[in-house]
């Protein structure tokens, strides 16, 4: 099969297409027709070389697609040509963690496409009990927006506890998680006020649910919208460094600080007095479970999710839509193998 082989690592450059064996479902998995796959930050981190893996590697955890065979022990749920949409969390199974149902706590937990390979290819592998039948109501490439991103989002509300009528502050709001956090925070009913340093991104954000676009880093209304109520119930951030001193300054006393991701730094300094004189949480979220996916599924099938996809590539274009991430864009990158 064709795949994108990154053989060791480096810049988007080291994203070469070539031939590897296709892979062979093993015991209790399906081998899985790729038709869609987005790029995640992470994949960005694993290519670059700060999440090193054994060489060569496929990336990509989001996969959306056909079941193409079975593999032995299979259970039969899902015949060949099945529509469907993988968790991308590998998790033991068996701890406590798991029995209940929350993968994303397992100690062993791991992610597609960094412990084993991914979905930039044209076939994948994957344990049966991963895959989750795709509603008819979802494109592949709507699909393959949501196991990370969205699953993500929806783990950040749920852990910050956020409710309707709260003020909620999301930064990174143009990335694949900051624009699933304001589709799904208008679902529960609150006032989202996003922050980007994209003006061309005011508009689409607005239509998406945010009450207010703001520029970072001074936190002002971009467009005349409502300004930034004093303090706020809860911050959601992907961002790290650049965003955590100020989402805490602007924390109600008790609010919460949910945090995914630090793609402008991974080291933030903070006064702690702040913290505890303020009774803040600090909240870190790491994916989230396979229920939280099947839930999102679920609201598909009444038109409830909008993700907002950005672009499509090749998948002989992989090292340009990770050059391109870089680049002011709003949504997901989608590659079709
Ligand atoms: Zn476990």
């Amino acid at each position: 099969m064709r795949a994108v082989l990154l053989n060791a690592p480096g810049g988007p450059e080291a994203l070469t297409v070539g031939e590897v064996p296709d892979p062979v479902p093993g015991p209790g998995e399906l081998r899985l027709r790729v038709r869609s796959t987005s790029v995640n930050r992470l994949d960005v981190w694993i290519r670059n070389g700060t999440y090193p893996v054994p060489y060569p590697h496929i990336l990509g955890a989001d996969v959306a697609g056909e079941v193409e065979s079975l593999g032995p022990d299979t259970t039969g749920r899902f015949p060949v040509g099945t529509r469907v949409l993988v968790y991308p969390g590998l998790s033991c199974g068996e701890c406590p963690a798991c029995r209940m149902g929350r993968e994303s706590f397992c100690e062993k937990l791991g992610l597609l496409g960094r412990q084993r390979w991914g979905g930039y290819a044209e076939l994948l592998a994957v344990p049966e009990e991963l895959c989750l039948p795709l509603p008819k109501e979802l494109s592949f490439d709507e699909a393959a927006a949501l196991p990370v991103a969205y699953t993500t989002a929806e783990h950040m509300l749920s852990r910050a506890g956020v409710r309707g009528g709260e003020a909620i502050l999301v930064f990174g709001a143009t990335g694949g998680v900051g624009t699933a956090l304001i589709d799904r925070a208008r679902r529960r009913g609150t006032r989202t006020f996003a922050v980007t340093s994209q003006s061309s991104t005011v508009s689409p954000l607005r239509r998406l649910g945010a009450e207010s676009v703001l520029r970072f880093p001074d936190l002002t209304p971009w467009d005349g919208g409502p300004p930034l109520p004093p303090l706020v119930d809860a911050a959601l951030d992907s961002v790290g460094r650049s965003a955590f001193p100020l989402a805490l300054s602007r924390l109600r006393k008790g609010g919460r600080y949910a945090i995914c991701g630090a793609s402008s730094g991974a080291e933030a300094g903070v006064d702690l007095r702040l913290v505890y004189s303020r009774q803040l949480e600090v909240i870190g979220c790491f994916l989230g479970d396979r229920s939280d996916l099947r839930t999102l599924l679920e609201e598909a099938r009444h038109g409830e999710l909008h993700p907002v996809l950005h672009a499509r590539y090749a998948l002989a274009e992989a090292a340009r839509a990770h050059r391109e991430l870089d680049a002011p864009h709003l949504g997901k990158f989608l590659l079709h193998p």
